[in-house]
């Protein structure tokens, strides 16, 4: 089954200058594929994933995940809809600095309501554990190590058990040895839930793991 279906989709930029950023993009995902997306710096990759997490929603064409058009849905409705079933982690962990660890991870299951807090906490605490940064958890993440902190924002990434989960080189800011060990654990857990990832990368070791690579050219898949 597609877990991810993009039609058509085209982009333009308007400011300083009219710029078509994404040129008619299709393709499909499958539920559990790890596809790596790859590209120049400025083809358009970050472009493409902040359209296709919804978080971008000014571009023509059509994305479906799970079946679900994002377009047409009001922004509180879109807003829902990505808490629940999107992950996305950035380059910069972009973590709540006076928070602790563990409130960082489960603010996002609190915002969904599912389950009770004492539950989302007992899943936050997993998923820091799975990251190696379980004795970290009560720490105001300012005082945290970048990699450590990168290490909770994926932890935040999963809380929802989302269907797809879409990183933005999540290990850009991480030293060669953390990127590994990161990238690993990331596949792993998302292997296990059978859930997909999408995820730019410039690490060509990481990339030839992935079950597919998508290579974009200005604004083009190209291979
Ligand atoms: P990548 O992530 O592959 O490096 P981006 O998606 O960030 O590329 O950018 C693709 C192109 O779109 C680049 O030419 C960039 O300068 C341009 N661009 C990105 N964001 C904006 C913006 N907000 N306004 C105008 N142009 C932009
Ligand atoms: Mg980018």
């Amino acid at each position: 089954m597609n877990l991810l279906e993009v039609n058509k989709v085209s982009k333009w930029f308007r400011d300083p200058v009219a710029l078509q950023v994404l040129k008619e993009i299709s393709f499909t995902i499958n539920k559990g594929e790890f596809v790596c997306l790859t590209g120049k710096s400025g083809s358009g990759k970050s472009t493409l994933l902040y359209v296709l997490s919804s978080m971008d929603t000014d571009f023509t064409g059509s994305v479906k995940i799970n079946g679900e058009e994002l377009h047409g849905k009001t922004n509180q409705r879109l807003a829902a809809f990505r808490n629940n079933h999107i992950g996305f982690v950035f380059q910069f962990h972009y973590l709540l600095q006076d928070f602790t660890c563990l409130k960082n991870v489960m603010l996002p299951g609190l915002k969904r309501k599912k389950y009770a807090a004492a539950e989302v906490e007992q899943r936050a605490y997993e998923l820091l554990k799975l990251l190696g940064v379980e004795d970290q958890a009560n720490k105001r993440a300012a005082l945290l190590s970048g990699g450590q902190q990168q290490r909770v924002a994926i932890a935040r990434a999963l809380i929802n058990e989302p269907a797809i989960i879409m990183g933005d080189e999540p290990t850009g800011n991480l030293d060669s040895q953390n990127t590994d060990i990161v990238l690993d654990l990331f596949k792993k857990i998302a292997a296990e839930n059978g859930q997909t990832l999408l995820v730019v990368t410039h690490d060509d070791d990481f990339a030839n793991r992935a079950d597919r690579i998508i290579h974009i050219e200005d604004g083009k898949i190209v291979s």
